[in-house]
């Protein structure tokens, strides 16, 4: 799919006028409104102390090299958004795989790291991540989870169409603890974004009061923070100063929360996330009620305890009924073994998700069940279908962060952060130029 039927199929002949005319005002003939834009973005985040991630085709960078060097060099991460501006659902296997690989050598031409990759459109496909891994990126950033924060009873039935025709279109997810964490799928991370974006709020919705938009971000950025997840914001830099407002206000919101909330680029949440999947919790009993635990970590690792005694060490309240330990050995004093147990005949795959999750886990007989935290006997493992598995991985994470029992594991974010926040922008053109020729190059590698 072509930028003028996305938009037609989406937005309609009249919303489609609309967005030719922004487009004018939005970018100019030179770099110069671009540059301004991205670096008002990468200033905001400096003050705290953070840095965006902005997406770009390999295209548009081979005409803006000495731009995206200079935004790079100020801190900004720049990831890959497709060699043209295409939808991959619209490509072979070997298509998407040649055009990702044709993406990553102008990035090396151009010295410009990448790590990442985000889709046109979100349009990711199962084998989108097989190119991914074996191009060797760290992560994508394509799962779009909805927050629901739009009372759909409040828009007229034309703007309700549109706004349902996107989510759609961006395949949309629902949101939880489970699917607003990141999580591996091979070597590749997968790093959830947001929706709506910038986009969907100020074309689609019309949303365009800098306060209402602010307020949106930070009612997000609250359920992400009570869920502890991340918030990917979705931010098109095309609208940076419409949003400059609104951006502050999130930042500061995120700020104020009583437990930190983790101001990252999307690689730092891939190396942290790389680096935790490497942590693990080994229980020895010394009698029935005590056990030595010894925490194979880092000392950004954020151990939490529910529902147990740490002997002989302090221990700092964390959130709710979690506490937070800061030592790598010590004995423990609990009802329960405060780990998860499987039964023998639960597939190696659900220990496995467990361990990534940052929760314990052994195999155990059924007649020694009740001496563990919870006791899971799931022999079907976690489903062949992708939405049968997220469903089956959303209720193990929600039964467990719920769980009354003695539990000890790892936080999903460093150094006691309760949830992560992660500015991101799609740089779909620089100028005017650019916008026009997304529809040639499109067209050209049909
Ligand atoms: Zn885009």
């Amino acid at each position: 799919m072509n930028l003028v039927s996305f938009s037609l199929k989406t937005k309609g002949v009249h919303n489609f006028t609309r967005r030719l005319w922004t487009v004018f005002t939005r970018f100019g003939y030179s770099e110069t409104q671009t540059r301004r834009a991205l670096h008002t973005v990468v200033d905001a985040l400096g003050q705290y102390n953070g840095a965006p991630t902005f997406f770009i085709p390999a295209v548009v960078l081979r005409r803006h090299p000495a731009l995206l060097q200079e935004i790079a060099h100020c801190g900004a991460e720049i990831g890959i958004h497709g060699y043209i501006h295409n939808d991959y659902r619209t490509l072979s296997e070997k298509e998407q795989h040649e055009q990702t690989k044709r993406a990553t050598l102008v990035f090396q031409k151009t010295s410009i790291p990448y790590e990442g990759f985000r889709n046109p459109y979100l349009g990711w496909t199962e084998e989108s991540i097989d190119a991914f891994a074996s191009l060797d990126f760290t992560y994508d950033s394509n799962e779009a989870i909805l927050h629901d924060v739009i009372d759909l009873n409040d828009l007229s039935l034309l703007l309700r169409s549109g706004y349902e025709k996107s989510l759609a279109l961006f395949q949309a997810m629902p949101c939880n603890a489970y699917t607003l964490r990141p999580h591996f799928e091979g070597k590749l991370l997968r790093i959830p974004t947001s929706i709506p974006d910038d986009e969907m709020l100020f074309d689609r919705l019309r949303i365009t009061d800098p306060k209402e938009v602010g307020r949106i971000w930070n009612r997000i950025m609250q359920r992400v923070y009570d869920l502890g997840g991340t918030y990917t914001l979705n931010m098109h830099p095309e609208r940076a100063l419409l949003c400059q407002k609104a951006l502050h206000t999130l930042l500061s919101f995120a700020q104020a929360q009583p437990l930190p909330v983790w101001l990252a680029s999307l690689k730092d949440i891939a190396q942290w996330w790389k680096e935790r999947s490497q942590f693990k919790l080994d229980f020895t009993p010394l009698a029935t009620d005590r056990w030595q635990v010894v925490a194979t970590c880092t000392p950004r690792a954020t151990l939490l305890a529910r529902h147990l005694v740490v002997e002989g060490r302090p221990t700092s309240a964390w959130c709710g009924i979690d506490s937070r330990v800061q030592a790598d050995h010590f004995i423990v004093a609990a009802g329960q073994c405060p780990c998860i147990a499987l039964s023998p005949e639960t597939p190696q795959e659900v220990f496995d998700f467990l361990h990534k999750q940052g929760y314990p886990v052994v195999y155990s007989s059924r007649d020694k069940a009740s001496g563990y935290a919870l006791y899971l006997d799931m022999p079907e493992g976690l489903g062949t279908i992708r939405e049968e598995q997220v469903r089956r991985c959303s209720a193990m994470v929600q039964q467990i962060e719920n769980l009354e029992a003695p539990l000890l594991r790892f936080g999903c974010w460093p150094d006691g952060s309760k949830a992560a926040l992660a500015i991101s922008g799609d740089i779909d053109s620089v100028t005017v130029q650019d916008f026009f020729l997304r529809i040639i190059e499109v067209y050209h590698y049909k």
